[in-house]
């Protein structure tokens, strides 16, 4: 099912004639000069849609730097009147919301640590109710798609249609090369879900690292998202937050100079052609992908009726890894990665094993229910 968001093209609240859009700009302001020099820099490349910067930082820990405050608006709008660059900061409460807009701040966005909360972000839509700004609602901390929608729902039902959303990865226990994980698949689910939403990476936040950015950026424009929110700074060794993440601005052009701009669609017959002969290809093996899992399903049924004509239990730990053990050499063989097998095998088990598990219980369940009409 789709999502009924009521939403404005990107095109109609920011320049986006230059490829890939890009909104860059410190993670924080930190002084005048920062700010300034910095968006001279970075308006200067010409390759820039919108100046960011954090005024208010919402830091895991206190003690931390905590944002310049009220004060770094008026930064902005020097710098907004001295390049022409729109500007763009996070609000995280009513009042940062009045503030920003009485300052003449062109674009919002909600950062990941509101996005968790409900309370927050409604606090914010109530504060932007009756107003016409562009807000982006970066995804949550934690991989919650509903939570995502949810914050977007609320902004939107305030009346807010120029609404984009920014995908800046989320938080893991699992160690990775990378800050927060990216996973892909919830940002193409909302993206599947508001095909009309504009999706914008945040390379930095899923990064963590300025050596990561070009490949992610990369990465999120062949997922077809519309732009980049990407930090830099006039000298990254010295920023106050988020210094290993940050680029200078010459940096960012080269990065973005090294981008290689696919295209969703293209009008060469020919190269249409082959790619639905190959689409065909793939719906044809999908389809038989399917009806053998559906067999291999109906033996697991068959399993299990025999496990339980015979009082065998439904898991046999030696059998699974078997099982686990010689599918992923097989796999490996034909050159598909270990990870991806072992999850699909997990997916094909845990399946199996509720059926299962649900034959095993139907008929003591149904012997249950029928003492029960006969009392
Ligand atoms: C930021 O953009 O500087 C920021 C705080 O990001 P996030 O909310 O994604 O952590
Ligand atoms: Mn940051």
């Amino acid at each position: 099912m789709k999502l009924n968001l009521n939403i404005q093209p990107l095109h109609t609240w920011i320049k986006t004639g230059k490829e890939p859009l890009v909104i860059a700009g410190p993670c924080s302001a930190e002084t005048e000069d920062q700010l300034v020099a910095t968006a001279h820099l970075l308006a200067q490349t010409g390759r820039i849609s919108a100046l960011r910067a954090g005024i208010w930082k919402p830091r895991t820990r206190p003690g931390e730097f905590e944002g310049i405050g009220s004060i770094g608006l008026e930064w902005l709008k020097r710098a907004k009147a001295e390049t022409g660059l729109p500007t763009a900061v996070e609000v995280a409460t009513a009042k940062h919301v009045e503030e920003a807009l009485k300052a003449g701040v062109d674009i919002l966005w909600v950062g990941a640590r509101s996005t968790v909360n409900p309370f927050t972000v409604q606090e914010i839509a109530d504060a932007l109710r009756g107003v016409d700004i562009p807000v982006m609602v970066k995804n949550p901390v934690n991989p919650d798609l509903s939570l995502w929608i949810g914050a977007l729902e609320r902004i939107n039902n305030a009346g807010i249609t120029k609404l984009a959303a920014i995908h800046r990865g989320f938080s893991s226990y699992e160690k990775s090369a990378f800050r927060n994980e990216p996973m892909w698949d919830i940002a193409i689910a909302l993206k599947t879900l508001a095909p009309e939403l504009p999706l914008i990476n945040d390379p930095s936040h899923i990064s963590g690292n300025r050596d990561l950015i070009g490949y992610i950026s990369q990465k999120a424009l062949d997922l077809d998202m519309q732009g980049l929110m990407i930090e830099s700074h006039i000298d990254p060794s010295v920023a106050w937050t988020d210094a290993k993440q940050q680029v200078t601005p010459a940096a960012l052009a080269d990065i973005i100079d090294h981008l290689a701009l696919r295209k969703p669609e293209t009008r060469d017959a020919a190269v249409n052609d082959k790619l639905a002969e190959l689409r065909q290809q793939i719906d044809k093996i999908d389809d038989l992908l399917i009806q053998k899992i559906a067999e291999r399903m109906q033996i697991a049924d068959k399993i299990g009726n025999y496990k339980k004509d015979n009082n065998i239990t439904i898991l046999q730990v030696g059998r699974w890894d078997e099982i686990v053990q010689k599918r992923t050499n097989y796999a490996k063989a034909l050159k598909l990665g270990t990870e991806f097998t072992e999850k699909l095998l997990e997916l094909l088990h845990s399946e199996s094993i509720s059926r299962q598990t649900a034959i095993m219980n139907q008929n003591e369940a149904g012997q249950a229910a029928e003492k029960l009409t006969h009392v």
